[in-house]
């Protein structure tokens, strides 16, 4: 069959010139630093792959929706599209705006979680791990083995283990789990989906025990993607559809809406238990603002509700995950060591195979991630051993199988042209690999130390 390409389901309006700065100004750039990509300056960066958070381009519709925005401080008219809009895609009953995900975090872990409970899920998460703890829970990874294998080619990885969380049902009594973290399409183990299969085993086993699921769902899109092109028996259904399904097994949700949903700021709390709902608009209004704006503007509400209806538009999703296997498979083409299967939302480099002269504790993916910068502006982010942060008691490192640094890809912004010049930039640092030396911290605030620390070359 003749190839037929395909290309970006949307045409450019407005552009935002980038440019490159030298080699020698970029090596003083990250030395000013502290060799980490969240202390650079943005306008010393040429391809911006730090996150994908909020970094997303809106359509023409969202900015309309932004000149519809109605300030009113209590009952704007935007959040009740914004409602109106959750109930019908992803079918939560109540909602509470939030100016972040990690907000919505905080609420609902405050809400549930008390001294000594465990919460288990399927790999961690910063923030959410962060808040479960601050309201004096303990974290457990009840994900399956194969996630934590960046080369296994499981086509699920975001799985949960199902003896591993009846095991810990067993041992630590129903009563203190309050719940299940299910996220879809886990970041922390590349981008990788949890099938709807396995969601459905999670949600028959919490039922039996009476414990509830909270669905991180900032990425619930792509993860329907993967169910709809790998999952037996949804090849025919819309992505619409399957993201409703995914909604309907879980009771609660917390959302960062600067990811799937296409915005470049803003949150929310959904919830099906009325009882629930009254309380979080209680705690909304100490930490974030009355419950029919949260942490929002009304315009920035107007612009998730329209994000929210595209995100799952099927020529959306696809292009969006498209174009990072096409990166995935030209880097893996290289043969550099990338996690696989390629994710939704990013290519995750595998800094411990493509630096192996690099012990864990001389931080090998923070000091790729500054090799890469140094290279041709490309700034990507740490996800290893700074990311894990320090166990709780006993203040060691927690080193983390995977140590990578993580390609994530702006939705809608970038095109295939500059995805040729990430993967050649790759290369030619893969081919240098050699010279990449380690790096050590410097400075290290207490929490989430990942954004702020500073390193120093060994
Ligand atoms: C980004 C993110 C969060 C936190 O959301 P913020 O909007 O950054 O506060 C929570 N969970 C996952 C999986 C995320 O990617």
């Amino acid at each position: 069959m003749r190839k037929r390409s395909w290309a970006e389901p949307y045409k450019i309006k407005m552009v935002e010139p980038v440019s490159m700065i030298s080699q020698e100004e970029r090596e003083k750039a990250i030395h000013e630093a502290g060799y980490n990509t969240f202390l650079l300056r943005s306008r010393d960066v040429y391809i911006d792959l730090l996150t994908d958070s909020g970094t997303s381009a809106m359509s023409d519709r969202q900015w309309a929706g932004m000149m519809l925005g109605d300030e009113a401080y209590a009952g704007s008219e935007n959040f009740y599209h914004l409602e109106e809009a959750i109930r019908k895609h992803y079918g939560y009953k109540y909602i509470v705006p939030t100016h972040q995900g990690r907000a919505a975090e905080h609420i609902i872990s405050q809400l549930l979680i008390k001294e000594d409970d465990f919460v288990p899920g399927n790999m961690y998460f910063t923030t959410t791990r962060l808040h479960q703890e601050l309201a004096g829970g303990t974290f457990v990874d009840v994900i399956i083995d194969e996630a934590h294998d960046p080369e296994n080619l499981h086509p699920f990885k975001a799985d949960i283990n199902l003896q591993k969380l009846e095991d810990l049902i067993k041992e630590k009594g129903a009563d203190r789990i309050p719940y299940v973290t299910v996220s879809t399409s886990v970041n922390m183990a590349g981008g990788q989906p949890i099938s709807m299969k396995n969601l459905k085993e999670v949600r028959a086993l919490t039922n039996k025990y009476g414990i509830k699921i909270v669905h991180d769902m900032t990425r619930v899109a792509e993860n329907a993607w993967f169910i709809k092109d790998r999952e037996p028996g949804y090849e025919n259904h819309t992505v619409a559809q399957i993201v409703h399904e995914i909604c309907s097994l879980t009771d609660a949700a917390t959302m960062s809406a600067k990811k799937d949903a296409l915005v470049n700021i803003g949150g929310f709390l959904a919830v099906n238990d009325k009882e629930l709902y009254d309380k979080a608009c209680n705690l909304v209004v100490i930490y974030e603002g009355l419950h029919t704006y949260g942490g929002m503007a009304g315009r920035d509400m107007e612009a998730l509700a329209i994000g929210i209806t595209e995100s799952i538009q099927e020529d959306h999703i696809r292009a969006r995950v498209g174009q990072v296997q096409y990166l995935g498979e030209k880097i893996m083409g290289m043969g550099i060591p990338i996690v696989q299967p390629i994710g939704s939302h990013g290519v995750f480099l595998d800094a411990k195979r493509i630096l192996p002269h690099l012990t864990q504790d001389k931080l090998p993916a923070q000091a790729l991630a500054a090799a890469l910068y140094v290279d041709a502006g490309i700034r990507g982010m740490e996800r290893g051993v700074v990311s894990s942060g320090r166990d709780k008691k006993t203040g060691e490192h927690i080193y983390p199988k995977l140590e990578l640094v993580r390609l994530t890809i702006p939705r809608r912004v970038y095109t295939q042209a500059h995805m040729d010049v990430v993967a050649e930039s790759v290369e030619a640092v893969y081919e240098n690999r050699s010279s990449v030396t380690g790096l050590a911290f410097e400075y290290e605030p207490e929490y989430l130390r990942f954004f702020q620390s500073r390193f120093r070359k060994l």
